[in-house]
């Protein structure tokens, strides 16, 4: 089917069904298209997510909330809520990369005409992998430390035959060893510009220069990589608004990356959730009061956690961007798949903290592997601590955090 037969298709039968039509009939989509089991080889496993990516988006069913015009459904909230619901449920992979969840509504908002022509629709239809390169070994929480630098040459900032050459590295970058473009943050202002001299540059990852280094983390796979770049060139046309102008589009960026998939993560835990209390329920654990207890805390805070990624879609809608309510959707979510991986291998004992390849596993040792996994989810996407620094000042209105970079004279950002 053509991307133009599918959204007229779609857009006649999303006018005329209720949301619960709706559900019917995207639950027989994933159903009749599911991709089937995960191939264990690296190579394979990325074809096949491509492969599903790309029949989501020829069916009609990619980017719940992205605007037609580049490929995406354009859901009403409540219509959003249910493929986040039915998404979940399905199985099937989930999206490619951090394009999508981060990238995108920064393109969508402050890209060009012909730049949104160039990059959506590939990066939806999953045939280009993206990855974020904004942390540097310096520069992390005070990301306006950054110290990647792009040098332009052959024309003005707006001149189409101008380059940028980029020197510098990133870190913890994850999926950059599968991405086709990184969207990175480099400094185009003299060195001590901070916020005000950084530019929003997306690069080729495969162009001459650029050095990819996968890093191993606790859980023995390599989630995410260094970059480096060396006298990388790169088209002044690739770079998304204004030169020095790219900390408005940061905001953007890391609102979203707090928001992404609230409302996945919602449905995702919802089920996982469920697999918990089975598996409490087989071992005879449940027979235990306060073990009755921890899992209906569980089950309060799902239950939040879903209610919350609704007013994350809600804002979305209404405002264009998530706002800072976005950093409370994160910590709950991250605080609570840690707490939920810890008391999964307190219920276990010790056969909890055996691994996939151990015959005494359990459930091939899911639990252990997502409890090493999130032992990083209260540093990604913002630290903890940021994100409560985020929610005192700019939720509660307390004073703010003072800037690393200026002498302690209690001086604010
Ligand atoms: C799983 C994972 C995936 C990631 N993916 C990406 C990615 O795709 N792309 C990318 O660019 N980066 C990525 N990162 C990097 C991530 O954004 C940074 O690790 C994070 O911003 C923290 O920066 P840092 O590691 O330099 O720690 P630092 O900023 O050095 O922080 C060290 C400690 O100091 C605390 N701290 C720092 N400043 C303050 C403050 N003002 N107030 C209170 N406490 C403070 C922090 O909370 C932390 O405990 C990822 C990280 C992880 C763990």
């Amino acid at each position: 089917m053509t991307g133009a037969t599918t959204e007229t298709a779609t857009e006649t039968a999303t006018e005329t069904e209720t949301d619960e039509q709706f559900r019917t009939r995207l639950r027989a989509f994933l159903t009749e298209h599911h991709p089937g089991r995960r191939p264990k080889d690296p190579a394979e496993r990325l074809a096949w997510q491509k492969r599903w990516l790309a029949t989501l988006y020829d069916g009609g069913y990619a980017g719940p909330g992205w605007p037609r015009a580049y490929g995406g459904m354009d859901l009403p909230f409540a219509r959003q809520v249910v493929y986040q619901e039915e998404y979940a449920r399905a199985r099937v992979p989930g999206p490619l990369g951090t394009g999508l969840g981060i990238a995108a509504p920064t393109l969508i908002r402050y890209a060009t005409p012909e730049q949104k022509d160039r990059f959506l629709r590939p990066m939806l239809r999953g045939d280009t992998v993206w990855a974020q390169g904004y942390s540097e070994p310096e520069a992390g929480s005070d990301l306006p430390a950054l110290r990647t630098t792009a040098r332009r040459e052959n024309g003005g900032a707006d001149d189409p035959r101008a380059e940028y050459v980029v020197n510098g590295q990133k870190v913890w970058n994850s999926s950059a060893d599968i991405a086709d473009v990184l969207f990175t943050l480099v400094r185009t202002g003299p060195p001590d510009s901070r916020q005000d001299g950084i530019s929003y540059l997306l690069i080729d990852a495969h162009a001459p220069g650029v050095t990819v280094r996968p890093l191993r983390d606790l859980t023995g796979d390599a989630h995410f990589c260094e970059i480096f770049f060396d006298d990388v060139r790169v088209p002044a046309a690739d770079r998304i608004g204004a030169e020095n102008g790219g900390w408005p589009l940061v905001r953007t960026s890391l609102g979203h990356e707090r928001a992404a998939g609230a409302m996945n993560q919602a449905a995702l835990y919802r089920r996982v959730l469920d697999e918990l209390i089975e598996l409490a329920h087989e071992r005879g654990a449940t027979a235990d009061p306060s073990v009755c207890d921890r899992l209906a805390d569980f089950e309060i805070r799902v239950t939040v956690m879903r209610l919350t990624g609704m007013r994350t879609i809600a804002d979305i809608i209404a405002k264009g961007e998530p706002g800072p309510a976005s950093s409370t959707a994160r910590l709950f979510i991250v605080t609570f798949e840690q707490e939920l991986h810890e008391f999964a291998l307190e219920l276990l004992g010790p056969y909890g903290i055996l691994g996939r390849r151990d015959p005494h596993a359990v459930q091939r040792g899911r639990w252990v592997w997502g409890f090493l996994r999130t032992r990083a989810s209260t540093i990604g996407a913002g630290t903890a601590e940021i994100q409560r620094n985020t929610i005192a000042e700019r939720i509660l209105g307390l004073p703010r955090d003072p800037d690393p970079a200026l002498p302690a004279t209690g001086s604010t950002r």
